[in-house]
Parts: structure tokens; C-alpha cells; sequence
């Protein structure tokens, strides 16, 4: 079954995109964190990083040539901004269809809330 993505991917059911080619695609977070919350996507579905294989090596090397693009359109390549791939459940992933968060447009805080 297709993921939710894949259905942004192939404009089955609306988002915010904001870049697509042949091989990404990037759409607005539905559920934004911060000012700035895109998620770049990979156009195959690819679950999650413990799917990658060699051959997807050239593509998520221009995903991240992708996030750079995005980050300079929305204005936070020079104030800075944050990229995340959740992978697994103590990771929270939600939706198994390999993603990058792009963040920005505030200060972030720590990377990760400190347990104790
Ligand atoms: P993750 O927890 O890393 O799997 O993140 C999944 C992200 O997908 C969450 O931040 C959700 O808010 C976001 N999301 C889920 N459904 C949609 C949708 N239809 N359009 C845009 N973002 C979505």
C-alpha cells in the first residue's frame, strides 16, 4: 500500500510542496514546530535509513543538496536551521516512508532533552 507520502508525491491528497524533481520531493510539515518545517522526501519509498541500499546513495546525496536549496528559498541558510531523520520507535518515527525535517526559523534549543 502506498504511503501517505507517495500519495503527496503523486498529488493524490493535498500539501504544501515546495520543491519536487524526479527524485525528491519537499512539502510543508502538517504539523509545524517551528516557522520553518519542511519535510524532504524521497520519491521511491524507502521505509526507513535501515532500508538504504548502495544504489540509493547518489539520490539522498542530492536530497541533501535539495535541503540546502529549500533552506536558502525560506531564508534560514544563514540564521540556521536543523535536519532530522527519525528511524524507529525510540526514535518516534511516525510515518515509514524515509523523511528529513528541515527546522528553522528559531533558535532550536538543545538537539536532544536531557533525561534527567
Ligand atoms: P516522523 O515522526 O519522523 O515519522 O515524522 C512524520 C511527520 O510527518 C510528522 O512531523 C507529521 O506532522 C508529518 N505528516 C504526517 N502526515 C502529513 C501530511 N499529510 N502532510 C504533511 N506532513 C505530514
Amino acid at each position: 500500500m502506498a504511503t501517505i507520502f507517495s500519495k503527496i508525491i503523486a498529488k493524490e491528497i493535498p500539501a504544501a510542496i515546495v520543491y519536487q524533481d524526479d527524485q525528491v520531493t519537499a512539502f510543508k510539515d502538517i504539523s509545524p514546530l517551528a516557522p520553518v518545517h519542511i519535510l524532504i522526501v524521497p520519491n521511491i519509498e524507502i521505509a526507513s535509513v535501515n532500508d538504504v541500499e548502495v544504489e540509493h546513495e547518489k539520490m539522498l546525496g542530492h536530497l541533501f543538496s535539495v535541503a540546502k536549496l529549500v533552506a536558502k528559498e525560506q531564508g534560514i541558510a544563514e540564521s540556521g536551521y536543523r535536519l532530522i531523520v527519525n528511524n524507529g520507535g525510540d526514535a518516534g518515527q511516525e510515518v515509514f516512508h524515509l523523511h528529513v525535517h528541515l527546522l528553522g526559523g528559531r533558535k532550536l534549543g538543545p538537539v536532544l532533552a536531557r533525561k534527567d
